[in-house]
């Protein structure tokens, strides 16, 4: 059956993709990539010359109406994006909706991830988690977010980039105190690493070393452990801005 397949890559060591994933990729007529040029890499490396197709933040609602016509021809289509899952803090929401939409079969195939390989390893809990992507880039949106996560008690998982990381972690140190963090780093790569301090201690570890806070990250926070005794993070904040009204 003519379908959209969402085809996840590897994210850094090339031995991760899947056998089912190269018989897709060398059977469908069309790759949607989001860049076609890194992606040309990958597939010359498989010898797959598949034809390439750019699907990007940019062109994605203008170009998922042309792809579902093709799909809609009798035409197969494989996503993939520069690593990892496609949609997965990657394009493709957009082709994979107005699929669902149009009852074109959309069938993903399993494969990388860097938050859940990270989460897999990281020694926190599992049984439930929040993956964030990543935290809005502006100072104070990003500590909202950080702020309505502060009382989750599930594990958080977070995209960050290396010239942000340390900003972060600050901030984390600062909203949440002394919660215990998880960084992630370089995953299946020669130098990957995983390691796990209180945020204050974190802070200052990251700043000892640019090396530290090099590569592809994931940040791993532990979850909100209630304390009966306190009030939630949302109360102390607002008895923290009435005390700082008071004569
Ligand atoms: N779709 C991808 C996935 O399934 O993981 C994520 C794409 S997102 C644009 C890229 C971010 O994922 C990086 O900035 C980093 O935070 C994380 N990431 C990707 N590869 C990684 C790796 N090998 N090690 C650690 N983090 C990685």
């Amino acid at each position: 059956v003519p379908s959209l397949y969402i085809v996840p890559t590897p994210i850094g060591n090339l031995a991760d993709i899947t056998r089912r994933a190269v018989e897709i990729l060398e059977g469908v007529d069309i790759i949607a990539a989001e860049d076609t040029r890194h992606s040309a890499i990958l597939l010359n490396h498989l010898q797959i010359r598949g034809q390439l197709l750019a699907l990007h933040d940019h062109n994605e609602q203008q170009r998922a109406a042309a792809l579902i016509q093709r799909v809609q021809q009798g035409q197969s289509v494989a996503l993939i994006s520069d690593a990892g899952t496609p949609l997965i803090s990657d394009p493709g929401y957009h082709l994979v909706s107005q699929c669902r939409a149009a009852g074109v079969p959309v069938v993903p195939l399993p494969g990388p991830c860097a938050a859940i390989t990270a989460l897999s390893a990281s020694g926190l809990p599992t049984d439930r988690f929040a993956f964030e992507g990543f935290l809005p880039a502006k100072e104070k949106a990003r500590d909202d977010r950080l702020a309505a996560l502060a009382d989750d008690p599930r594990t958080l998982v977070f995209y960050e980039s290396p010239r942000r990381l340390l900003d972060t972690v600050q901030a984390i140190a600062r909203l949440y105190g002394d919660r215990y963090l998880v960084v992630a780093r370089e995953l299946t790569k020669t130098f990957e690493s995983f390691h796990g301090l209180p945020a204050a201690e974190m802070h200052a570890w990251l700043s000892q070393d640019e090396n530290r806070r090099r590569g592809e990250i994931v940040l791993m926070v532990a979850g909100h452990k209630p304390d009966a005794e306190a009030l939630p993070s949302a109360a102390l904040r607002t008895l923290k801005l009435l005390l700082a009204e008071l004569p």
